[in-house]
């Protein structure tokens, strides 16, 4: 669903390499973070991905921060995770894509898992004093845009249930060839920017935890020049506080 493969190698990298990479990430910093995300284009629990032997290292590299987040698939999280977490001095955070709870859509998408397996891999990592955070999709491939909004809350919620602390709204983006192709037979466009905003309020308003959009690249999902900058700005405070500042009201489009 994303175009995460680009950056995906098909060879795993030599001993040492990543705990480098981050060395030499950190070192271009001028400050020391207290939470570090390693998102990986992948799963950090994939042995292929992450060597085993690596997480020595890579814990002490990221040892400045107090808080690690990592991505996996929710079938990957298991033991490793248990050890990623003894070997970190601070806490530790499985970021997990639910993507949709659409009993059709989520099938379709073909991430080789269930909602039995989300919740499965979310209690393990509570039991273990491991917290979640779960990525969502707005507007899937194979969704029409007016129930989007009702499955992208949906999904916000049961990730809830699941014991998610945060959940992080990701409007699908065409870029990666297969959503072009879907594009071009009709079965996937990209969300509104208006539908993301009301999904990111209304997940919010479940008050389950914090409900970040992403916004990167926001502009392609805006079709009114006129009130794009002040809804990117209302979208970016409502990440950085969790509130809700009043709506964008524009006279051009009618806030569609
Ligand atoms: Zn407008």
């Amino acid at each position: 669903m994303c175009d995460l493969w680009k950056n995906t190698l098909t060879h795993t990298v030599p001993i040492g390499a990543i705990p480098r990479q981050i060395d030499y990430a950190l070192l271009q910093l001028r400050s020391r973070p207290g939470q570090i995300k390693l998102y990986n284009s992948g799963s950090f629990f994939d042995p292929a991905a992450i060597p085993l032997v690596d997480y020595p290292a890579i814990a002490q590299a990221v040892a400045v921060a107090n808080h690690v987040v990592v991505e996996s698939h929710p079938r990957l999280v298991g033991e490793k995770a248990l050890r990623l977490r003894d070997l970190l001095p601070g806490t530790l955070e499985v970021a997990m894509g639910l993507e949709t709870v659409h009993p059709q859509v989520l099938p379709r998408l073909n991430k080789k898992f269930t909602l039995e397996h989300f919740s499965r891999a979310a209690g393990f990592l509570r039991r273990n004093e491991i917290t979640m955070r779960a990525f969502v999709l707005v507007k899937p491939p194979f969704m029409d845009e007016e129930e989007t909004l009702e499955w992208a809350v949906k999904s916000a919620a049961f990730a809830f249930s699941c014991g998610a602390t945060v959940v992080s709204l990701i409007p699908t983006r065409p870029g990666n060839g297969a959503m072009e192709h879907l594009m071009k037979t009709g079965e996937f466009s990209p969300p509104r920017l208006a539908t993301l905003e009301k999904a990111l309020e209304l997940s919010l308003n479940l008050r389950g935890g914090r409900v970040f959009a992403d916004t990167w690249d926001l502009e392609q999902f805006s079709r009114c020049p006129a009130c794009f900058e002040p809804r990117r700005q209302r979208i970016h405070a409502i990440n950085l506080t969790q509130q809700l500042p009043p709506a964008v009201d524009c006279p051009a489009c009618g806030g569609t």
